[in-house]
């Protein structure tokens, strides 16, 4: 009987290491408030990282949120319906409203043709997110953001440590979202950064996220509390270590489930981007029913009847959510709109061995005809 296997999994350092590394906190009650963990972890990542500058928070959500925040940012977002839920929840809780722009069929990020049309006079910002590790094509958007004068935010929170032909890719645009929740390739248990180039900015987000708090007698901002303990630091800086090790994993794992599905025909893969350091981050499948035989839900069950956890990442598209009252129509996003309705992502994890890739492909080749 072979034991459940979830759609992921956390990596853990070894335990001792993470023993160590939060042994000095029992002396120091220094336990958050940007200690002496959370400074080295901001050090170690804006090198990771390749960014000017990176400040961290609790939690990815709280990184767009309050970088959305310092921005000043008013008006209209231009962004993608294809994402995780916090993507368009921050928008709208900043009190901006999310206008959705379509998908690329390829690489299921923002289609740059598209936005210039969306653009208004009350736009005041471009909000696109590298789905699945898959780089937005961020030249065109920095090209079309200077033009028309808005800001560009990117929610990285899938692109861990992933480079472009060398470049960190949390250095484009103005701002980059990066979250380390337990899920995500790199984490601190719950956690997240932005990174940013412009210093001024830098100091706002510092004290939107605690509290909106200047020094003892001033009070400059609306903010929250997002900063980062030391006991999540700790976890970062031992996750770091492995990062390397973890990401090669991953890559076996990938490069199994591609020898099974790579040219089967119904079934698209994500793209190989050229001069793109990848993170493996997830491997999504898309299912076209007609020609592969089964649809996306019919293959997820099937993998559920084995034990086998795959989740519809994103399914359904943001801007259906109840909470936004019907405000959206999904059908001006249609390639959006199909792709969350036919992908599927596969279970991926650092320990997932190519004998549970080899069970899971097989399963699902069989749902075909
Ligand atoms: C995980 C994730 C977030 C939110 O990050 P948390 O750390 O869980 O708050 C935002 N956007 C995307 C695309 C994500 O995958």
């Amino acid at each position: 009987m072979s034991e459940k296997i979830l759609v992921t999994r956390s990596s853990m350092p070894p335990f001792q290491e993470y023993i160590d590394e939060i042994a000095p906190l029992w002396e120091s009650r220094w336990l958050t408030n940007m200690g002496v963990k959370h400074q080295e972890l901001q050090r170690n990542l804006t090198d990771y990282l390749g960014v000017p500058h990176v400040d961290l928070l609790t939690n990815g959500h709280m990184a767009i949120e309050l970088a959305l925040q310092a921005m000043d940012l008013h008006g209209e977002i231009i962004t993608t319906p294809f994402t995780f839920a916090s993507t368009t929840q921050a928008i709208v809780r900043s009190g901006c409203t999310p206008v959705f722009c379509d998908i690329d069929p390829v690489t299921f990020t923002m289609d740059p043709s598209k936005i210039e049309a969306l653009i208004t006079d009350k736009t005041c910002a471009i909000l696109p997110v590298h789905v699945y590790g898959n780089i937005c094509d961020v030249d065109e958007i920095d090209r079309i953001a200077k033009k028309h004068g808005l800001k560009v935010l990117y929610d990285a929170a899938h692109t861990f440590g992933e480079r472009v032909k060398g470049q960190g890719v949390g250095s484009f645009g103005d701002v980059s979202c990066f979250s380390f929740h337990a899920t995500k390739v790199f984490h601190s248990i719950e956690g997240g950064c932005v990174c940013y180039h412009d210093e001024a900015f830098g100091e706002r987000l510092a004290h939107l996220k605690n509290f909106g708090i200047k020094n003892q007698e001033e009070v400059d901002g609306i903010g929250a509390n997002a900063k980062m303990n030391e006991f999540c630091a700790a976890m970062g800086l031992c996750s770091l270590r492995h990062i390397s090790g973890e990401i090669e994993k991953r890559k076996r794992a990938v490069e199994r489930y591609r020898s099974h599905l790579t040219g089967v025909d119904g079934i698209q893969l994500s793209p190989i981007q050229p001069d793109v350091e990848n993170n493996y981050a997830y491997f999504p499948v898309i299912f076209d029913r007609d020609r592969f035989g089964a649809d996306r839900d019919a293959v997820m069950a099937e993998l559920a009847a084995h034990d086998i956890a795959a989740r519809k990442y994103f399914y359904p598209l943001t801007s259906t959510f109840a909470c936004y009252g019907g405000k959206f129509n999904a059908e001006e996003t249609p390639t959006a709109l199909r792709i969350s309705r036919s992908v599927l992502t596969l279970p991926l994890y650092a320990d997932l061995s190519e004998a549970d890739v080899d069970r899971i492909c097989s399963i699902v080749l069989n749902c075909g005809t």
